[in-house]
């Protein structure tokens, strides 16, 4: 019996993850092209280490156009130094960089969105071999894995950090406590997403306590959302057991409200392409049969909108940013109560 070896990831990097101390470097994707024959793509990696300790992976810019994680992640980059931590700290703030620089979700060169791209593929497009990088390197050495989001272009959400449900018991009830140790206004726990091929679905097959987040949206840089997220991830790093610094003083846990994704009558999708006019706002507790907005036809006047019904009870926490709709496009989600045993 032949025993299977993982071939290696392409990035290579210059931070040694096991040296005490702080680095502050980058991950080298390789990337030929014409304006650069033996060029890479270099992605920031900072590692924060103090003697042992749990690891904590903190990622922002898996999806470009999501910015207010990226920024408070960089400012930790900045303040963490090893004396603050017990442990480990991997900090990737920019993690698909093409798609970050870009302001877009998908990556520029490959058009891929690195959250339907894990496991990954170390022979992959660029986007397949960062997911394969995070997957086979960093992954092997995380306890936990942050990983902060937000609505991005073609979204707006009320601010939340969440947790996808598992089969395993064990795992829910402590990411659970991590979700409420980061203590975001909302915390959501979904309970539908039936794209594998997501992040939080690497984290559930290692075990691993996986933590998103959505905290604004709209293309924007949203000044709470920044603030939530840089408290959020002290406190979840206080949770964990990392922060051994009272240099960092962990904010105070403010009230956070469980809520669930509960499956596909949540959405609710654009039935015509044209012009979108919500008919609610974000923090609107809606009915089933509801009007949730409807489709104008400028091109066609005498043509009456079409309108949309939700399909569900519950809270409005997600619509869609730009007016101009096609069928199919997501035009809103809503949550409901959820009672954390
Ligand atoms: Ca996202």
């Amino acid at each position: 019996m032949t025993a299977h070896v993982a071939e290696p990831s392409r990035l290579w990097t210059d931070v040694d993850f096991e040296a005490e101390g702080k680095q502050v470097s980058w991950v080298h994707l390789p990337h030929s092209v014409t304006r650069s024959a033996y060029g890479t793509i270099a992605i920031p990696l900072a590692v924060i280490r103090n003697g042992e300790g749990p690891t904590i992976l903190l990622m922002a810019g898996n999806h470009g156009d999501e910015y207010e994680g990226q920024v408070a992640l960089c400012r930790l980059v900045r303040e963490l130094d090893p004396a603050d931590i017990r442990g480990r700290v991997i900090i990737m703030p920019a993690v698909n960089l093409p798609a970050a620089m870009a302001g877009a979700r998908v990556s520029p060169i490959d058009d891929l969105n690195l959250n339907r791209c894990f496991p990954g593929n170390p022979r992959g497009r660029p986007t397949e071999q960062i997911a394969y990088f995070i997957e086979t390197v960093l992954l092997p050495k995380a306890n936990a894995w942050l990983d902060l989001h937000s609505g991005g272009g073609s979204l707006d959400y009320l601010p939340l950090a969440s947790i996808h449900m598992s089969p395993d018991v064990d795992l829910n009830r402590r990411a659970t406590a991590a979700l409420r140790s980061f203590s975001a206004p909302f915390s959501l726990v979904w309970q539908f997403f039936p794209e594998t091929d997501m992040a939080t679905y690497s984290g559930q097959r290692r075990g691993i306590i996986y933590i998103s987040s959505e905290l604004g949206g709209m293309g924007a840089l949203n000044p709470d959302g920044i603030r939530i997220a840089y408290e959020g991830t002290v406190r979840s790093l206080d949770h964990f057991g990392v922060l051994a610094s009272t240099r960092f003083a962990v904010p105070p846990a403010p009230a956070t409200r469980f809520i669930t994704l509960r499956g596909r009558a949540d959405y609710v999708y654009a039935p015509d392409a044209g012009l979108f006019e919500p008919l609610c706002r974000l923090g609107d507790v809606v009915k089933a049969g509801q009007p949730c907005g409807r489709v104008h036809f400028v091109d066609d006047p005498a043509r009456p909108p079409a309108v949309v019904n939700f399909k569900n009870d519950g809270l409005l926490i997600c619509k869609r940013h730009p007016a101009r709709v096609l069928r199919g496009d997501c035009v809103a989600h809503l949550a409901g109560d959820f009672a954390v045993s």
